[in-house]
């Protein structure tokens, strides 16, 4: 998608409401992006498997389908796929009927197409396999447990298990309030919920993927900030150790940026790992109290790909606490 629009020559009360669709926001020209020019944003990923369904119709109108042919069963195959990796399907499962001199496409038309474009998708889009599928299902029901029953974050607006460029979904909270200032209290429940994707992993399948290094990159880093910049640790005390990262000082000698001992790198880093160890335990000791959930709520991601709200609070009300002895603190 080409962003083909002439900005000059609008004045402020026209009337005229310019869209425009891009897949590279990375590298269009920042005058475009300036106040006044674009000020809404929707970001379109990639459909559920509804949504698959739809785009498929659509793509299959003034194709005459043999009436074996189920575009549900299509669309629940297809996970990853864009509306143009699903008209491409349609095309080619179009081509091969044609090939073999009939009007009507066959189920197994589509079966072959899937075999080609799936190859060439899996290089673009990636077709997700059930077994991944799985995993990150109750990855991100761990995080999102986790929203929901601490009390600073949240509430959890959706969940979705359709890959979205290198990660296998998300969990999203509804957007923050505006608040001058994060507490303690915050940070550890941040990072809490962004180990439950690793620990629901091992609960689940006594094993872990590399899929949570973003998760883990993001919960180090917090508590890292939390003992050198927000004097949050008592052994640490108030003083902050190291640059701001916001700061850029070009050129400024590596050595330099360090100015405490090996003796305080140790406790910084024995502090850091004591504040993931903790959030750890009790994160874990949040999700094995919500297994039930945690279950229903993968199950329930699965079938559907994504859900909203309310869909997810409502696994919650025949929720029956499982009390676990392990992991105490
Ligand atoms: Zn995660």
């Amino acid at each position: 998608n080409q962003l083909l629009v002439e900005m000059d020559g609008f004045g402020v009360n026209e009337g005229i409401i310019v869209m425009a669709a891009t897949n590279r926001v990375d590298i269009l020209d920042p005058a475009i992006l300036r106040p006044g020019r674009f000020d809404r944003k929707v970001m379109v990923g990639r459909p559920d498997i509804k949504g698959r369904e739809e785009i498929l119709k659509v793509h299959a109108k003034g194709k005459p389908l043999s009436e074996e042919i189920n575009l549900q069963q299509i669309a629940q195959t297809t996970a990853g796929f864009t509306g143009a990796d699903l008209e491409n399907l349609l095309n080619e499962a179009a081509i091969l009927a044609a090939k073999d001199n009939r009007v009507f496409l066959k189920q197994d038309d589509i079966k072959k197409a899937f075999v080609k474009v799936g190859i060439g998708a899996e290089k673009k889009s990636r077709v997700i396999s059930e077994k991944e599928k799985r995993i990150t299902a109750f990855h991100e029901a761990g995080h999102a447990i986790l929203f929901h029953v601490l009390p600073d974050v949240g509430p959890v607006y959706s969940v979705s298990i359709i890959p979205t460029g290198s990660a296998g979904g998300y969990t999203m909270p509804l957007p923050e309030k505006d608040e001058m200032f994060n507490t303690k209290g915050k940070m550890l429940q941040n990072i809490m919920v962004d180990l439950g994707g690793r620990i629901a992993e091992e609960i689940i399948f006594k094993d872990v993927t590399t899929g949570a290094s973003q998760d883990i990159k993001q919960a180090s880093k917090l508590a890292r900030a939390m003992v050198t910049q927000y004097g949050m640790s008592d052994r640490v005390g108030m003083i902050q150790y190291g640059s701001d990262e916001d700061e850029v000082f070009i050129g400024r000698d590596l050595a330099h940026t360090k100015s405490y001992g090996n003796e305080i790198a140790d406790v910084i880093d024995e502090e850091v790992k004591r504040i993931v160890d903790e959030c750890y335990t009790k994160a874990k000791n949040i999700i094995l109290e919500h297994e039930d959930v945690l279950h229903s709520c993968a199950a329930l991601l699965i079938e559907k790909e994504k859900i909203g709200q309310e869909e997810f609070e409502a696994l919650f009300k025949n929720h029956e606490p499982v009390m676990h002895n392990d992991g105490e603190m």
